[in-house]
């Protein structure tokens, strides 16, 4: 960007003071210097907003903002790992005051609520884009991975399922509830640190439930079995579902399955852990439900209440594979 770029930086991105003491150099100079913290392992991970296909394009800028920058901690929840620093690369069709200040508001409001340091980043002009890079430390070998579950694990799930994208089919005004669950998603860093040494194996959904697990089954080659009326669904849910007059049959069952744009972590535990993680996560706001169980044979199996089978609409690659309930 023309010459503007330097005071963009300067009057919106330079604005975090310096707090944590291992960024020796942070925003301003041609890289930031930063102190390795000795026996920790260093974790990165990025994403990228684009308008129009990661979020809405009336998306607010303070969400913008906050998002960019929440999906990345997400990833980093789901490692187990501790947050300590950000870049940003932002992409932009015009330099609007406005939007940038908002924009700023929402990632430094997210950033300090989780001792996060902006240490530099790049201004370039074009369509509106938001990528985030975040560096986080956690205790050697005590990363989260996505391998690692077992026939016989119990899979869980924070918080509740399937409200980001209810909000998706709602018009803007309804459901701010559901609406800030969309815009302004928590990543559950806390859970994610809590579940180190029980979990035996953590993914966050992104792109829905049924292709996250997907994810973290696949690497081992097992399958699972859900107990989708057991799917912790918000209060705010169930009201705006039965507001919604043209509402498809289904959705109940299909946007906690394969909604997406939750940001809740996935996760399975071995019996013998249960107990003290349903103690831990029971002391966070989000909480933490059990969903399921980890099985040998590959492919998810979705199961009702009176252990009918019940298959997903939106799965492709998944198969329900009947019969008795496993
Ligand atoms: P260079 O041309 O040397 O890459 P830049 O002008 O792009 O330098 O950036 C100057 C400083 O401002 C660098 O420290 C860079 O990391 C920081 N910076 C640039 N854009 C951003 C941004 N969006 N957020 C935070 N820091 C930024
Ligand atoms: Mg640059």
């Amino acid at each position: 960007m023309s010459v503007t770029e330097f005071d963009i930086i300067r009057r919106y991105f330079a604005r975090q003071p310096v707090s944590r003491k291992d960024v020796l150099v942070g925003v301003g100079d041609d890289a930031a210097v930063l102190q390795l913290p000795a026996g920790q392992e260093l974790l990165v991970c990025m994403d990228t907003l684009v308008a129009g296909v990661h979020f809405p394009l009336a998306t607010p800028a303070a969400a913008i903002g906050h998002k960019a920058l929440a999906v990345n901690l997400s990833d980093l929840a789901a490692m187990g790992a501790e947050p300590a620093w950000a870049t940003l690369a932002l992409t932009l069709p015009e330099p609007d005051p406005d939007w940038l200040e908002a924009f700023a508001s929402g990632f430094f409001a997210l950033a300090g609520r989780h001792g996060v340091q902006l240490i530099g980043g790049d201004i370039t002009r074009g369509p509106l884009s938001a990528t985030v890079q975040v560096h986080g430390f956690a205790p050697p070998r005590q990363s989260l991975l996505r391998l690692g579950a077992q026939p016989g694990d119990r899979i869980y799930v924070t918080g509740t399922l399937g409200d980001a994208a209810l909000a998706l089919r709602l018009p803007e005004s309804a459901a701010a509830e559901l609406r800030s669950r969309l815009d302004y998603p928590e990543p559950r860093l806390e859970a994610g640190r809590l579940l180190r040494g029980l979990a035996s194996a953590v993914i966050d959904i992104s792109d829905g439930l049924l292709a996250d697990l997907g994810h973290l089954l696949e690497g081992d080659d097992l399958g699972a079995s859900l107990q989708v009326d057991e799917l912790p669904r918000s209060a705010g849910f169930g009201a705006a579902l039965q507001r919604l007059d043209s509402a498809p049959a289904g959705l109940y069952y299909e946007l906690p399955l394969s909604g997406g744009d939750d940001y809740e972590l996935c996760f399975s535990v071995p019996e013998h852990s249960c107990a003290e993680v349903e103690r831990r996560l029971g002391e966070l706001p989000c909480g933490c439900t059990a969903i399921g169980s980890i099985e040998a044979q590959p492919g998810i199996r979705c199961y009702l209440q009176d252990g009918t089978g019940y298959q997903p609409r939106e799965t492709g690659y998944l198969h329900f594979a009947g019969g008795a309930h496993g």
